[in-house]
């Protein structure tokens, strides 16, 4: 929900607590080195008023698992977020914050170990180092090639070269700047270059995009991952804003002070370098020795596969060419858009000051039923931007982007189900085939320009035409149609149980004043690449790591980061 914050910041470097000074005050934190060996420990859901100052939360943790403040060595926050649910009519805004003790190796309490087991508490873990000890790592990989510069890709080179290994980076599109003259080129004329646009080149998908960074996994690499971006420029609140996000304009900055870290750790960049097929090694083993790229041959002694879940070509010829795939479950529906300012009312009240809590987000779901499938809304980017978020010609797809400080007067939302064979049917690509199918429609019923079939929500309600749509922020023009009835009926149906529901919780939600476009189809990847669970190698490959939301085992940056850099772990200790 909270996108920026007036509260001064915590100071935090890579997930270490600062030792307080004598006052316990977190503003006067002072740097001096702990002294001796520390225990961390994470005291729960502590409530802080919107006007009281963090000073306050040193005492207010202890009080709340009963030990005495004076044995705290250092504090900081570990998460905040802002509660902003209503009681009755009114938003009581408040802040609930996780903090972070430091105390004495040594120390013990009943009381403590009374929150720890009543789960007001837990003991933290040290975060992750990307650097394995000596002891961990095998010896095989001596050159990887990491396919893909999306945040798999960049993260599991980021670990690979941290431990020595040298890395080779393919990506199929340019550039972050050529990249940029791409995408301009395509929203100001619609002409769509299949190697650079929103979803392929430098950063991957997610390099145009609101840059939420915000997971449900809690791995121990998530600060890290975290670090590498505040270190490269991010906003240092990133570490523990619950809603954390970093906006198309700052990762534009941030992606060529990563690019430049990592050449100095030693990775070589390739662009415009396609993947086209695996090169066997000639003797029994099989093993994968080179890959054929459109650019030539590229030897290595293994590959991660990052190539995202829009390569409907290379997923497709590394399937002929031997790679299991399955089909899995995905998410469609549609997007949907509303003034920003609806948004903030219905979430935070008349009398919140958006300037200092920044502007409301909202994730909600409408539980289905037998009957109905559940409605989830997805990527919800405040003050944001929609967008054709495709590289394949001839279909549309729709996403949210946004910038760092959500200026647009817009707020919008993936709307989406998630389908399985029973509503794709069956076949490895029954849900690539079926998704391609629909965007296909859409691109054409829009007018096979670009231009974004739209409704307003009550026509869109009510099963009947437009005569006018509400504004919009989508830049490459709307087609008023009937969407209710360019999407699958079961579709439809629960879109219009659940923004009925949504309406509940954000008045106007359902009114005028929104609008859908569509189709949002890519929100998951409806494919996955089996790998084994511990060495993470594709099966029936003995070096080569499917990685990412494109092999099936991510759904968003963090996600994607985590697991590219997870998988080079499980390469590094491969003996
Ligand atoms: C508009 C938009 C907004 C989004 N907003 C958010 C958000 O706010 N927060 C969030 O968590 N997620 C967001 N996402 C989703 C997020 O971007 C993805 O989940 C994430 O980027 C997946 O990472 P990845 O590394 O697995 O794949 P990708 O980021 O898709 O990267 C794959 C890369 O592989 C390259 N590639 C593909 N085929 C080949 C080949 N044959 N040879 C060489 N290179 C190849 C591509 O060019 C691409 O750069 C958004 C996505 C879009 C499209």
């Amino acid at each position: 929900m909270l996108a920026s914050s007036s509260i001064s910041r915590f100071e935090r470097s890579a997930g270490e607590i600062m030792s307080l000074s004598s006052e316990s005050h977190p503003k006067t934190h002072s740097l001096s080195p702990l002294d001796g060996p520390s225990q961390r420990v994470r005291v729960m859901a502590i409530e802080l008023g919107l006007d009281e100052s963090e000073s306050v939360l040193c005492a207010r943790s202890a009080q709340a698992i009963g030990i005495s403040k004076d044995v705290v060595r250092g504090v900081c926050i570990a998460r905040r977020a802002l509660d902003a649910r209503r009681r009755g009519r009114r938003h009581l805004l408040k802040f609930v914050v996780h903090v972070d003790l430091d105390l004495a190796a040594d120390y013990r309490s009943p009381a403590l170990d009374r929150a720890i087991k009543s789960g007001r508490a837990r003991h933290v873990e040290a975060p992750a180092r990307f650097e394995l000890d000596s002891a961990e790592r095998g010896s095989r990989a001596r050159r990887v090639l990491v396919v893909g510069s999306g945040p798999a890709g960049l993260y599991a080179a980021w670990t690979l070269a941290s431990n020595g290994v040298g890395v080779d980076l393919i990506d199929r599109g340019p550039g972050l700047r050529e990249r940029g003259r791409a995408v301009a080129c395509f929203t100001g004329t619609g002409e769509l270059d299949p190697e650079a646009n929103l979803l392929f080149g430098e950063g991957g998908a997610g390099t145009y995009s609101d840059g939420k960074l915000y997971t449900r996994t809690q791995h121990a690499l998530e600060a890290p991952i975290l670090d590498t971006l505040i270190a490269a420029g991010a906003d240092p609140e990133i570490a523990f804003d619950a809603r954390a996000h970093v906006g198309t304009d700052r990762l534009h900055r941030i992606l060529p002070r990563l690019r430049t870290r990592l050449e100095e750790m030693g990775v070589r960049f390739h662009f415009g370098t396609r993947l086209e097929s695996l090169v066997r090694s000639a003797d029994e083993s099989g093993q994968i020795v080179a890959i054929q790229s459109s650019a030539g041959e590229i030897a290595c002694d293994a590959v991660m596969l990052g190539i995202g879940h829009s390569a409907r070509d290379t997923i497709r010829s590394l399937a002929r060419d031997g790679l299991e795939v399955e089909a899995k479950p995905f998410q469609l529906g549609l997007r949907i858009e509303h003034p920003q300012s609806l948004i903030d009312l219905g979430r935070l009240g008349q009398e919140a000051d958006i300037a200092s809590l920044g502007h409301a987000y909202y994730a909600m779901v409408a539980k289905g039923s037998d009957a109905i499938p559940t409605v989830h809304s997805f990527c919800m980017c405040p003050g944001g931007q929609i967008v054709a978020a495709v590289a394949q010609p001839g279909m549309l797809c729709t996403n949210g982007m946004s910038n760092s400080k959500h200026s647009s007067a817009f707020g919008n939302s993936g709307l989406v189900v998630t389908l399985g064979p029973r509503e794709f049917g069956e076949g490895r690509f029954a849900g690539v085939e079926f998704q391609e199918q629909l965007e296909k429609a859409f691109f054409e019923a829009g007018g096979a320009d670009y231009s974004v079939p739209a409704q307003s929500v009550p026509s869109f309600l009510a099963g009947r035409p437009d005569r006018g749509l509400p504004r919009s922020s989508y830049k490459m023009g709307l087609s008023a149609l009937r969407v209710d009835e360019l999407l699958p009926p079961d579709v439809t149906e629960a879109l219009r149980a659940a923004i009925l529901r949504f309406d509940r919780s954000i008045p106007g939600y359902a009114g005028e004043q929104g609008l859908l476009v569509g189709i949002e189809s890519r929100s998951s990847s409806p494919l996955r690449i089996p790998r084994d669970p511990e060495t993470r190698l594709a099966r029936g490959f003995e070096n080569v790591y499917p990685i990412g939301e494109g092999a099936g085992y991510a759904g968003g940056i963090m996600s994607a980061a985590i697991d590219g850099a997870r998988s080079a772990w499980a390469l590094l200790r491969q003996p």
